[in-house]
Order: C-alpha cells, then sequence, then structure tokens
C-alpha cells in the first residue's frame, strides 16, 4: 500500500481522523469511499483516497445546486445579496482601493453574490465569474458579468487575463488539489494585485470535529497554521488573516438543522395520514404559538448569511478570511 504523503507539504506523517461524512448517501458513488486524514506537520485535513477532476467536475455541474440540496435556488437573478457578502466587502474596502481596481475574477462564483455587491459600489470594474456549474452562472450575463468555466481554465497553461483582485469565497477546499487555486492566483494575478479568500475553519483539536453533520463534498480541511503553510509554498504572501463570522458551535448546530431538514425519509402512508390530522390540529392553535415553533425550525429561506454573525471576528469561528498578495520581495 501506498504511503499517504499530505497534499500541501509533502509529509508523510499523516493521522487517520475519520470516515468522510456524504451529505446524501448517492454522494459516494460520485466521490468514491473517502476517509479523512490529517497532516500532523501543516495541519491541513484532506480526503483520501481523492476523486479525479473529471469526477468533482460532474458533480460540480450536475449534483451540487440540484433542488434538493442547500446550495439550490430558483431565481438567482432575485436572490438578495446578503449581509454575508457586504461584511466580505467592507472586510476587502480595508486592503484594496476599489476606485482603482480595473478587474476582478471569482474563482468558484456560484451565483456570484459577492461579484453582484462589488458591482452596486463599483459598476466600471470589469468581472469574470469562473466556476465548473457554468448553467448556474448563466443568468450574471445580464448584470454584465463573464463566465468561465473554471476546470477548462485550470487546465490551459497561459492565461489571457490579468486581474487586479481574485476573489475565492468558500469554494477551494472543493478542489482536488489545494494548490490548484494558488496556481490560477500566480497565473492570473496583476504584479500588485490582491487575493481575498475566505474558507471554513476546520478545528481537529476539540470535540467541534467530531459534531459535524457531513463534509459534503469539502476535500480539504483549513486551519489558521495549514493556510498559512500553504501560502508559503506557493510563493505567495498573507497581508491579513483572522477567522470570521459566527461562533463554531452556532455554525454547527446550523448545519445539523440542515442536514436533518434535506435528509427526510420518505413518508409512510401512516405518517401521511397523521399529517393530515397534524394540519387540522394546527388550525386551531394561536398564531402566536405557531410562530414560536416555526422558529425552533430550519427554514430553508432562512439564509445562514441572515441569522449568523459575519462582521464577527477573532477566536473559533466558523471560517478563515484573508487577503493574500504576491511575494514582491523574493522577486
Ligand atoms: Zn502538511
Amino acid at each position: 500500500m501506498n504511503k499517504l504523503t499530505c497534499p500541501s507539504c509533502k509529509s508523510a506523517d499523516c493521522r487517520f481522523l475519520d470516515d468522510y461524512r456524504y451529505f446524501k448517501s448517492e454522494d459516494r458513488k460520485y466521490l468514491g469511499d473517502m476517509k479523512v486524514y490529517q497532516c500532523q506537520s501543516c495541519s491541513l485535513g484532506f480526503n483520501s483516497p481523492m476523486p479525479d477532476k473529471a469526477a468533482l467536475d460532474l458533480y460540480f455541474k450536475i449534483v451540487y445546486r440540484q433542488s434538493n440540496r442547500p446550495h439550490f435556488k430558483k431565481d438567482p437573478r432575485k436572490a438578495e445579496i446578503l449581509l454575508w457578502q457586504k461584511a466580505q466587502y467592507a472586510y476587502m474596502s480595508q486592503f484594496c482601493d476599489f476606485d482603482k481596481l480595473q478587474s476582478i475574477a471569482d474563482y468558484g462564483a456560484g451565483y456570484g453574490m459577492l461579484l453582484r455587491e462589488i458591482k452596486l459600489h463599483h459598476p466600471d470594474i470589469k468581472m469574470s465569474a469562473y466556476d465548473p456549474d457554468v448553467q448556474s452562472l448563466e443568468y450574471l450575463k445580464s448584470f454584465d458579468i463573464e463566465t468561465y468555466d473554471l476546470f477548462k481554465c485550470l487546465d490551459s497553461a497561459e492565461s489571457k487575463n490579468k486581474y487586479d483582485l481574485i476573489i475565492a469565497s468558500g469554494s477551494i477546499m472543493y478542489d482536488s488539489n489545494p494548490h490548484c487555486f494558488f496556481d490560477f492566483a500566480n497565473k492570473n494575478l496583476s504584479e500588485k494585485g490582491k487575493v481575498f479568500l475566505e474558507v471554513p475553519n476546520h478545528v481537529f483539536s476539540d470535540d467541534s470535529y467530531t459534531k459535524r453533520p457531513y463534509d459534503g463534498p469539502v476535500m480539504f480541511y483549513f486551519s489558521i497554521d495549514s493556510l498559512k503553510k500553504l501560502v508559503d509554498v506557493n510563493n505567495l504572501e498573507l497581508e491579513h488573516i483572522t477567522t470570521a463570522s459566527t461562533e463554531l458551535d452556532d455554525a454547527l448546530q446550523y448545519r445539523l438543522n440542515q442536514y436533518n431538514a434535506f435528509n427526510q425519509k420518505e413518508e409512510s402512508f401512516i405518517a401521511k395520514i397523521m399529517k393530515g390530522f397534524k394540519s387540522k390540529l394546527k388550525m386551531m392553535i394561536p398564531k402566536r404559538i405557531k410562530k414560536a415553533i416555526k422558529a425552533l425550525l430550519y427554514d430553508e429561506d432562512l439564509d445562514i448569511a441572515k441569522k449568523l454573525a459575519p462582521f464577527e471576528y477573532g477566536g473559533k469561528r466558523w471560517t478563515i478570511r484573508c487577503i493574500i498578495t504576491r511575494n514582491l520581495k523574493s522577486e
């Protein structure tokens, strides 16, 4: 059997952590039978065996935004920009003079909500959205945002585009290689350009990790230490790094609610009859009580960024937020 090595720092000192937790059981068909390991040298967590690029490309093109999953949006044009994106823009503004920027790329843009937030303030900046799921990006063309098939662009050797700012929010943990994004940044960043990066903060050192309801489809589990190492080995430099958003325990509870809401078992005949009975019963319950019950249950319209705290910083929080520049000293 081949000895496992860390995909970031190449250390062979890697420890088995747990079996991978799939969001839905059918995900195993696309992602394979994975286990989670952690590098004892740089602390990066990673899956093994890692699905190849083609499998991930397929997963993001046809599975990730299916209607029975959390990343589905029925009408992305009408989706509102969240406090989440506003907090990210406010953070970036401390390090970037947006009035001087000419172009921005979003790596793993999804529905491109962060680009849309920036566009509200700076309509003249040229914007490009990269994602494997080009179908979900299609509507962004009406916002004057160019769209690209991300995996095809990763394969091309040279880039015609140079960007003053490259953003990646909650996307690089989905790559099959932790260096993918940094190669993209090195290739596509203008000389004085900056990178805004946000990833989930995976704290393995206590029991938070065992409380997670699912991993899908995360491939890499970052900590501040492992991210610092990864930036360094890619010859880039951190200008600022912090933990951000809600406290970890609240975020885990949110994810558990989300997992339960999207993985309800098929209703049995008896359950359907009971539901009919309950709905009659419900009509007799006062509005005030109904509201209180509803607040306790997961509501799919109630997005995490609305009820959580994207403007909070420091300590054991749900994400790591940072600004990266070229390492100008070594060139
Ligand atoms: Zn490592």
